[in-house]
C-alpha cells in the first residue's frame, strides 16, 4: 500500500504557492526602489496594520522579541524593577524584560486556558513592580478583564504580547489594543508571518509611539540628533512590502484555522484521556496552535511521528525550569499548573491550507493511539 504524504506541523511552501505572484512584485518593488530600511513600504504597512488592530499608532520594529523590548525601553523600565510574566510562554516574553534590566516575576498559568491566571498576581506584585505582560497564548486571548482590573488598581500598565494572536478579539476588541502596548511578532510561523524577522508594537499613547520610534532608530530625534540611548531594531522595507499582501488575507486565514480548529474538535472529542483548551468566554481564538492534553503526550507524538504526522511541543520547559532562568531561583513544583501544561500539552498540525483529510488522518492516528 502507497504510504500517505507526510503531514507537516506548518506549511510554508503551500501559503506561498498561492500568492506567489503577488509576493514576487511587491518584493521586485521594494529591489527596485533602493529604500530598503524604514521608508515608505514600512509606513503604508504601519498604518495599514493600525487600522487593523484598532489603535491610532503602529510602529514596525525588528522581531517580536524587540517589541516587548522597546515597549519596556519606552516605559523605563530597568534595573531595580519588576515585570510581572506567565511562566507558560515562549522564553522571548521572559527575555525582553531580562533585556531591559529588569527582573521577570513569573505567575502560574491557569490549567484550563494555559494563559496567565489572574488569581496568582497579587502574590507576584511588590513595590518594584513596573508592568504585567500578559500572553495570549496559542492565539487565545487572555483574561484581560481581570488582569487589567488588578494592574489599574496597583496604577501599573499591561503590556500584551500578541505574537501568537494577531486578529484575535476579546470582547469584540482586537488584542493589541487591549492594554497599553500590544507586542506582535511577525516571526514566518506566526499567523501573520514575513519571510525573515519582523515585529510590530501598537498603542493609542502617541507619546509613547513617538519614544518607541525614536528608541528602534538609535535613539534618534532626526539624522545625528541622538536624544537617548536606542536600538537597531527596525522594520525593513522588504518584509512590511510582504506583511502589506498578507495582511489582506489574514482574516480568512484565521477563519480557515477557526474551522479546522471545530474539525479537530468535533472528530475528538470524547477520545479517552483527551482533554483540550478551554474557551475563555468573550474570547475569540485565532488557532496560532491547536493545544491538545494527554498524560501519554510523549507516546502519542512518537506514535504521531510514525504515521508522518509532525506535532509540536509548546513549551517543553515553563520559564522557571530553563537553564537560562536559573538565576531565578526557583524549584520543580513552583508553578504546578505551568509544569504540567509543559508535561502532557501537544499541538497538533495547524496552519489556513490544511486540508479536511489531512484533519481525518491526524484525528483517526490519535484516537486510534488513545483507544488502544
Ligand atoms: C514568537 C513569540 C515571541 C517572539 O517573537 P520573535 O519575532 O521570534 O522575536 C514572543 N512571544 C511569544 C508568545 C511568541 O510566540
Amino acid at each position: 500500500m502507497k504510504r500517505p504524504a507526510a503531514i507537516p506541523f506548518v506549511d510554508l511552501k503551500a501559503q506561498y504557492r498561492t500568492l506567489a505572484p503577488e509576493l514576487r512584485a511587491a518584493i521586485g518593488g521594494v529591489l527596485g526602489s533602493g529604500n530598503f530600511v524604514l521608508g515608505p513600504w514600512v509606513e503604508r504597512f504601519e498604518r495599514e496594520f493600525a487600522r487593523f488592530v484598532g489603535t491610532p499608532h503602529a510602529v514596525g520594529v525588528s522581531s517580536g522579541l524587540d517589541a516587548l523590548h522597546l515597549a519596556l525601553m519606552a516605559l523605563d523600565i530597568g534595573p531595580g524593577d519588576e515585570v510581572v510574566v506567565p511562566a507558560s510562554t515562549f522564553i522571548a516574553t521572559a527575555l525582553a524584560v531580562s533585556a531591559s534590566g529588569a527582573k521577570p516575576v513569573l505567575v502560574d498559568c491557569d490549567a484550563g486556558t494555559f494563559n496567565l491566571d489572574p488569581a496568582g498576581l497579587k502574590a507576584a506584585f511588590s513595590r518594584r513592580t513596573k508592568a504585567v505582560i500578559a500572553v495570549h497564548l496559542a492565539g487565545q486571548p487572555a483574561d484581560m478583564r481581570a488582569i487589567m482590573k488588578f494592574a489599574r488598581s496597583r496604577k501599573v500598565p499591561v503590556i500584551e504580547d500578541a505574537a501568537q494572536a494577531h486578529g484575535a478579539l476579546y470582547h469584540g476588541k482586537q488584542c493589541g489594543s487591549l492594554g497599553l502596548i500590544g507586542a506582535f511578532s511577525f516571526y514566518p510561523g506566526k499567523n501573520l508571518g514575513a519571510y525573515g524577522d519582523g515585529g510590530m508594537v501598537t498603542t493609542r499613547d502617541s507619546r509613547l509611539a513617538e519614544r518607541i520610534r525614536r528608541l528602534r532608530h538609535y535613539g534618534q530625534r532626526a539624522k545625528y540628533e541622538h536624544v537617548e540611548k536606542g536600538l537597531n531594531a527596525r522594520l525593513d522595507a522588504v518584509q512590511a512590502a510582504i506583511l502589506s499582501v498578507k495582511l489582506k488575507h489574514l482574516d480568512r486565514w484565521n477563519a480557515l484555522r477557526n474551522a479546522h480548529a471545530r474539525r479537530y474538535l468535533r472528530l475528538l472529542s470524547g477520545t479517552p484521556g483527551l482533554s483540550f483548551q478551554e474557551a475563555l468566554p468573550g474570547a475569540t481564538h485565532v488557532y496560532h496552535l491547536f493545544l491538545v492534553e494527554t498524560s501519554a503526550r510523549d507516546g502519542l507524538r512518537e506514535h504521531l511521528r510514525r504515521a508522518g504526522i509532525e506535532a509540536g511541543i509548546h513549551y517543553p520547559q515553563p520559564i522557571h525550569l530553563l537553564e537560562a532562568y536559573r538565576d531565578l531561583g526557583h524549584r520543580k513544583g513552583d508553578f504546578p499548573n505551568a509544569e504540567r501544561h509543559a508535561r502532557r500539552t501537544l499541538s497538533l498540525p495547524m496552519y489556513a491550507e490544511l486540508q479536511p483529510s489531512q484533519i481525518q488522518r491526524v484525528a483517526a492516528e490519535v484516537s486510534a493511539f488513545l483507544r488502544s
